[in-house]
Parts: C-alpha cells; structure tokens; sequence
C-alpha cells in the first residue's frame, strides 16, 4: 500500500469517462419529457463534460492561442452548468437567494481568466476562487424550500457543492501564491489529488440527487392530478375532502373565522341540451378558471361533482364569502358572453362555521339548503344558510 499511487492524469481521464457515460445515459434514462428543472440538470451535466474535455485538450497546447481558447471555453462551460444548475434548484425549490450574485460571477469568471491568460497565478487564482463562489451559492441554494419539493436529497447537493467549494478555493490560494506547489491541473498535490477525487465523487452524487430530485417532482405532480379536477382545473371531490377537513380541524382549534360558498350553475342541462356536452364542458371550464381568478392564497376551491362548486375561505366571515360571490358574478357576466357568446348564473349559499363543534359535513349541509333556497326564489342569487343547531339542542326540542 506504501507505494499506492493517486495519478492526477488518470483520475482525469476517469471523471471525464464518468461524466461523458452519465451525460450519454441519463438522456436515455430520463426520457424525453422532461420539467425544465430536469432538463436544465441535465445539460448542466453535459456542458460540464464539455468543459472537461476542452480542459484536458487544452494541455496538448500549452501557452499557445489553442490553449487560451479551449480553457476559456472550459471557463465558460463551467459557468454555464453551474448557472444551469441554479435554474435547476429554483425551478424544483421556488426563488434562490444570491440569483444575481451567481449571474454576475458566471459572466465575470471566464472573462477576466480570458484577459489575464497570460499570467497563470492570476488566471488560477481568479478562476478557482470565483468558481468557489458559485459552488457556495449552489449550496446556499440548497437550504430551505418554498415549494412542495424539498427532500433529503437536498442536503447530499450541499454537502457536495460544500466540498467543491472549499477544494476549489484551496487549489485557488495555491494558484495564486503558491505558485510553485500548484504548477498546472494535473500537478500531483495532495489538495488538487482531493479535489479531483472529490469531483469524481461528487458528481455521481449529485447525478444521484438530481435523479431523486426528478422522482419527486413527478411524485408530486401525480399526486397534484389526483386531486385536481381535469376539465375545470380545480379541486376535484377527493382534493376537497383533504383540504377543507384540514381547514375546519384548524379553524375549530383556533378560533378562526371560516366561510364556505356554495356555487349551483343555473339551468346547466339547458346549455348542455341546446348546445351540446362539449359546449357544457367549455362552459365548465371557462367557470372553474374564472373561480381560480377569483381565489386568495389559502382559499380552497373544488367541482364537487357536476356543475357543483365549493369555496371554503378561511380566516373569512360572511361578507368575505359575500365578497367572494360578488366578484365571481362581476367576472361572469363579463366573461361569459365575451368567451361563450352566451350568459352564464348560478345560485350560491353562504354559510360561516359555527365554532362551537359544527362539522364540514354539517356546513355544506346548511350551504346546499342555502342554495336549495336560491334557486326556489328565482336563481341567480346568494342566500345566507340559517344558523347551525348544536345537536344537544335538537335533542331537548
Ligand atoms: P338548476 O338551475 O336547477 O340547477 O338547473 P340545472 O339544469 O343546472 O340542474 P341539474 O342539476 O338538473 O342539471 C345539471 C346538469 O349538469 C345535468 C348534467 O347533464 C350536467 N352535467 C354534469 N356534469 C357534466 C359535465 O361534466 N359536463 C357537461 N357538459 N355537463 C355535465
Ligand atoms: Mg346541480
Ligand atoms: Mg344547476
């Protein structure tokens, strides 16, 4: 073991294997339909073996104009898998701090290694520290999701772009003012042998995470169409049950206000009868996006079936339900002619949840009586449901 020998060149030629294998398969893998996200990972990985062969190619040419050229474009393939990386990361987690930060460093990298060729401790220096950076930034971007994503295979993306950066920026130092211990890329210190080790390393881990990544993200979309409803884009019956359960649950507990609305459209078999189902179906559809338009973060929205709708407001009382009632009609009677060529009401019942205990069931069954009312006194308006009797006191009557 005394005489085992880590060789720059060959690990090298190894990460390079690696890369232009994953980068080949992964395609292959992954499929055609890809997310953004996914896609955007991917040609990271692809450009980044770009930048590995040029690098490589470049040292059959040192100090020549061939050299300049392919590690400039190493330089700017770099900058550009790490950028497309971040687009990765914000696509699958929400916005990413230090966006522009990473914009900036991706642009000023390869230009300022272009200008100061000549000088290697100063093209090695800026280079790698400014690399560093962006590697810091990827790992920052990491922390903390805003979206449905988030899992553990963020943490194995910083851990690797942790890694990179602290290697990088140490090849960097050594560049840069010492010189004579960091001779070219392929020089066999200790440091440059755990960097080029860690790269190895971390790209199949981070191949890994963005594979994970990409597994949840369609996890999560299958799980989005299970409970939305096709035609009208909205909650379907199963979403509902989920969501506002969980609303009256929190609502109960907490003492907070929370109004439902529910929405009958009038005279429905009509349009399906003079104009057919498809015509039905756009009618639908055009009423689930206009509700959509309508709703406020948190607001839970649902097709309960038919040309039956549901609105649950939370931290809502009636006139935030009336409200509600009040722009969907506005938005109806100017959106319906304009986009079916004919008017389109419906009838809808108000009812706010008793906080002494009162059910969803409960609610709704009071919302649709509401409804029930609407319809028997001419359509086309909102009824207040009548207030909720607690049990015991239907007991003693
Ligand atoms: P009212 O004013 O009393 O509510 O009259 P209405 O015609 O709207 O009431 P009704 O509940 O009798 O009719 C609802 C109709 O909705 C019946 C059914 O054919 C139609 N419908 C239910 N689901 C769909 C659908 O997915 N697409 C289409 N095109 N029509 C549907
Ligand atoms: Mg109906
Ligand atoms: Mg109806």
């Amino acid at each position: 073991m005394a005489h085992m020998r880590l060789d720059p060149d060959t690990l090298l030629i190894v990460n390079l294997a690696n890369l232009l294998v994953m980068a080949t398969t992964l395609p292959l893998i992954m499929g055609a339909e890809l997310s953004d996200s996914a896609r955007a990972a991917r040609r990271a990985l692809m450009i980044q073996a770009v930048s590995w062969i040029a690098l490589i190619l470049s040292g059959f040419w040192p100090g020549t104009w061939i050299d300049w050229s392919l590690s400039t474009l190493a330089m700017v393939c770099i900058s550009a898998a790490n950028w497309l990386i971040f687009l990765a990361l914000q696509g699958w987690l929400g916005r990413r701090p230090y966006g522009r930060t990473l914009a900036v460093l991706a642009l000023v990298m390869p230009v300022g290694y272009m200008l100061g060729f000549s000088s290697y401790p100063f093209r090695v220096g800026w280079s790698n520290l400014l690399i560093a950076l962006q590697f810091l930034i990827l790992a920052i971007a990491t922390l903390r999701s805003n979206s449905a994503l988030g899992g553990r295979w963020r943490w194995v993306m910083m851990g690797c772009m942790l890694t990179m950066a602290a290697l990088t920026a140490a090849r960097g130092v050594m560049g840069a003012w010492f010189t004579a211990l960091y001779p070219s890329f392929t020089a066999p210190h200790p440091i440059n042998l755990a960097a080029l080790l860690a790269a190895n390393v971390a790209l199949v881990l981070i191949n890994v995470a963005v594979l994970v990544a990409w597994r949840e993200e369609a996890e999560h979309q299958l799980r989005r169409q299970a409970i939305t409803d096709q035609l009208t884009g909205v909650c379907n019956r199963h979403g509902w049950q989920e969501a506002a359960g969980a609303l009256v649950a929190q609502a109960q507990r907490y003492r907070l206000p929370l109004t439902l609305v529910a929405i009958d459209i009038d005279h429905f078999k009509q349009i399906n009868d003079t104009r057919g189902h498809e015509a039905g179906d756009a009618a639908l559809g055009l009423f689930g996006r206009l509700l959509g338009q309508g709703q406020r973060s948190g607001d839970v929205i649902a097709r309960m079936g038919g040309e039956e709708f549901c609105v649950l407001l939370p931290h809502g009382d009636a006139t935030a339900g009336e409200g509600f009632d009040r722009r969907m009609r506005a938005l109806l009677a100017a959106e319906a002619p304009a986009m079916l060529g004919y008017s389109m009401n419906f009838s809808s019942g108000l009812a706010v949840l008793d906080l002494n205990g009162e059910s969803l069931e409960s609610l709704m069954s009071r919302a649709d009586a509401a409804v029930y009312r609407a319809k028997q006194g001419g359509r086309g308006q909102l009824v207040v449901a009548l207030p909720y009797i607690p049990r015991p006191f239907v007991a003693s009557e």
